[in-house]
């Protein structure tokens, strides 16, 4: 698409430059492993961005006696699960033998591609939680790759007069996370002190989600709260956000996918057939996800997917 200015003809006027649409969108409530979580990603209004298919963001929250975080084994497929640590101690285990603690400052990324299966605990002694987890889904020549897992505990940062950026996934100013990605896109944590204007250049061919994890952040004119994603179509070449208290805040965006996806369940697919698969073999434990040994405690079942009117 080519961008037109609606200057009069014969007009002096610069135009004012081309910027990508802002929309404001609210994330919804949802529960995962024994805790509430704000989704994101998927919305009604925005299924993706870029790549990123799927964003909960989990805390910051004081954990009460008794309350964790445990998601027993369940398999994914045709995605990477992504995570970002802020505050509290995870423990990761799959099905490829991994076992890694991921702890704040650190990402793990897993490629599930043509299947994998894990498990993730809180660890006990962590009394505070703060976390974001999200899916990135893999382009159809990618999606049936073999499984893999990284855990990445140092990641580049840039640190600017007003926040402190670690670069998560992608490039950002000359600093490029370490993660294996297969489609162009970006995740950035962003650290900004109380006080702070912050103008973060933009990918114009990315779209973007902006979200505030914690503090008081406005957006252009408009405070952005906790639980609302800031969505920015392609063509936005900047950011601008300013922050009357400490403040984090999570970026993620990408080149539109272009592709469609279905999400089911912890399957990122494009047919039904692929998720009904997936799901009975899974439901099977016929050993094509693999186990996870260590676990204590049943696997998770995949729910019935004729009940969600998925048929073969
Ligand atoms: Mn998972």
């Amino acid at each position: 698409m080519r961008w037109r200015t609606t200057s009069p003809a014969g007009s002096s006027d610069v135009a004012p430059e081309p910027e990508g649409r802002e929309e404001r969108i609210p994330a919804h409530a949802a529960s995962v492993g024994g805790l509430p979580v704000r989704r994101a990603l998927p919305t009604r209004a925005r299924r993706m961005a870029g790549p990123w298919c799927f964003l909960d963001h989990v805390g910051p929250s004081v954990l009460a006696d008794g309350q964790t975080l445990r998601v027993a084994p369940h398999p994914h497929i045709g995605l990477q699960t992504f995570t970002w640590m802020i505050e509290g101690e995870v423990l990761h285990r799959d099905s490829l033998g991994s076992v890694q603690v991921i702890r704040p400052g650190q990402v793990n990324l897993m490629t599930a591609g043509r299947g994998i299966a894990h498990s993730e605990e809180l660890l006990p002694g962590s009394p505070r939680l703060h976390m974001a987890q999200l899916w990135i889904a893999l382009p159809d020549a990618k999606r049936a790759i073999e499984p893999s897992f990284e855990h990445h505990p140092v990641l580049p940062v840039i640190e600017t007069e007003g926040a402190r950026i670690t670069v998560l996934a992608g490039s950002h100013d000359g600093e490029r996370a370490p993660g294996t990605f297969h489609s162009p896109l970006v995740g950035l944590d962003l650290s900004a002190r109380a006080g702070a204007q912050v103008s973060l250049p933009l990918d114009r061919s990315f779209e973007h989600v902006l979200l505030a994890l914690d503090g008081d952040v406005t957006v252009g004119d408009e405070p952005l709260a906790p639980g609302v994603l800031a969505f920015f179509t392609p063509g936005r070449a900047q950011v601008a956000f300013r922050c009357t208290s400490e403040a984090r805040l999570l970026l993620v965006g990408g080149r539109p996918f272009g592709e469609d996806v279905l999400l089911w369940w912890n399957f990122v697919a494009r047919r039904p057939d692929e998720v009904v698969r997936a799901a009975a073999e899974w439901n099977a434990g016929d050993g094509a996800f693999g186990r996870v040994s260590g676990y204590d405690g049943e696997p998770l079942r995949a729910p019935d997917p004729a009940v969600a009117g998925l048929r073969r």
